[in-house]
């Protein structure tokens, strides 16, 4: 989810102004007409455009705890000749803030989804329930453990629709991934009533949400087990990382087990207490020290980057609210978002094109949604293409029936293409946000 702020093509503004200014008021080029005119009232004007975030709170901390990894010579997070800290002080704070009994760290969001599948036991013949709108790694992880992806619509939310994933459930659903997206939280209340209802597990994504929350509860520790990246395009970031919280001992210790080749290590024991589970085959995806370094110092800035956001965010939202058949993307919960972006619903692709363009011709930057895919129509995905041919995920007879293509999410793809995207930067000044609102404004009224 790259975003933020750009001000370039700054230069000499004022002496082309004035002369365009003169040249108007003589007369002489009163033929080139009004559409010129109001396309030069650009031409000098910086371009916005949101930026990625955590590097624009990079301060002197960063630098200092990785400094901290060298000195101590233990870049390991188990031992060394130093004393290393840094990835279980992390995973410690990461777990009170917020506020999930059991943290793990990672070395992505992907391994985090990946030990957390490990963690509900999902596996062949399970069926699990995801977005048609979200990033590869929830499909991916689902087969990895060979069970079997099935995909629900996005509501204009552009999350997960509860209506469809209730649609969507068969005897075989073992678990569902509400994915919270663009920093937006999903409805959380009818998911976990009617996931409640049928006895399926939670899987909350909140890759693209860290530091939100749905009615007063931090995303990630709602349902039975959440994920988190720290990947350059998220909130808090070390370039890749990723982590996982529960409050489950069992769904820990899998979890915890799978990310360090099956075996278990005291640190993850000492917080559940005692062993519940034998050793079995995992994978390495533990966390170095200079990650734990880099994340451990921008934590205590996710709160400041949230505010900020949700500061311009709302500042940008007063200025377009009471607009006139202008629609913007449903909020299950306005207090959780992170206030990511603005999001416009047009009345379709046709219209939404041309917002976008016209929000370009105000040097605004805006464009389609982004940060993820539409999974059932990817090729990859449309042809079930596993890492072997007889990868079980496809091969139950559940897994050979099943059709992906566009006919399976229609819904989906129509929202998709009506929407625009319009990035809030979280140091955007209140003059770049009232050029948002001015851009935002007339493009709606030139698609309306
Ligand atoms: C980025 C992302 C992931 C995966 O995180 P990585 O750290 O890139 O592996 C998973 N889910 C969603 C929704 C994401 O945006």
């Amino acid at each position: 989810m790259p975003t933020t702020q750009s001000a370039k093509g700054k230069k000499s503004s004022t002496n082309r102004r004035q002369f365009l200014a003169a040249s108007l008021s003589t007369g002489a080029i009163t033929v080139i007409g009004a559409a010129f005119k109001d396309r030069m009232a650009y031409a000098d004007v910086p371009y916005i455009r949101a930026d990625f975030i955590s590097p624009q709170y990079y301060d002197g901390s960063e630098g200092e705890a990785l400094l901290d990894v060298l000195k101590e010579k233990s870049p390991f997070r188990y031992y060394g000749p130093g004393n290393p800290v840094k990835v279980k002080n992390f995973e410690s704070a990461l777990g009170e803030y917020i506020g999930a009994k059991y943290p793990l760290c990672v070395t992505s969001g992907t391994a985090a989804l990946d030990c957390a599948v490990t963690g509900l036991e999902i596996g062949p013949g399970d069926e699990v329930i995801m977005p048609a709108y979200t990033w590869w790694s929830d499909y991916t992880c689902v087969v990895q453990a060979g069970a079997l992806p099935v995909f629900a619509d996005i509501d204009e939310s552009l999350t997960l629709d509860p209506l469809d994933f209730e649609r969507r459930i068969t005897p075989r659903t073992k678990a569902v991934i509400p994915v919270h997206l663009l920093g937006g939280p999903c409805d959380m209340d009818p998911i976990l009533e009617i996931a409640k209802k049928h006895g399926i597990q939670v899987l909350e994504d909140a890759a693209q949400c860290v530091g939100g929350s749905y009615k007063g509860k931090k995303l990630g520790n709602i349902g039975d087990v959440g994920i988190y990246s720290f990947q350059f395009h998220k909130m808090i970031s070390s370039g890749e990382g990723g982590a996982l919280v529960t409050n489950n001992p069992i769904v820990y210790e899998r979890a915890s087990r799978f990310h360090d080749m099956g075996v278990q290590q005291r640190v993850f024991i000492d917080r559940i207490q005692e062993s519940r589970v034998s050793d079995f085959a995992g994978e390495n995806f533990r966390m170095s020290e200079f990650t734990g370094a880099v994340l451990g110092a921008q934590l205590p800035k996710l709160d400041a980057m949230v505010s900020d956001l949700r500061r311009n965010f709302n500042y940008v939202l007063d200025g377009i609210k009471n607009t006139p058949g202008l629609t913007l993307r449903k909020r299950p919960d306005p207090e959780g978002d992170i206030g990511y972006g603005i999001f416009v619903q047009c009345a379709n692709k046709e219209a939404r094109d041309r917002f976008i363009a016209e929000m370009g011709r105000q040097r605004v930057g805006a464009g389609r949604i982004s940060g993820s895919v539409l999974l059932p129509i990817a090729e990859s995905i449309m042809n079930k293409r596993a890492r072997h041919p007889q990868w079980p995920s496809f091969n139950t007879p559940q897994g050979k029936a099943i059709e992906y293509g566009p006919d399976s999410c229609r819904q989906t793809l129509r929202i998709y293409d009506q929407f625009v995207q319009i990035r809030i930067g979280p140091k955007f000044t209140n003059e770049m946000n009232d050029r948002m609102i001015d851009a935002i404004l007339k493009s709606h009224a030139t698609v309306a």
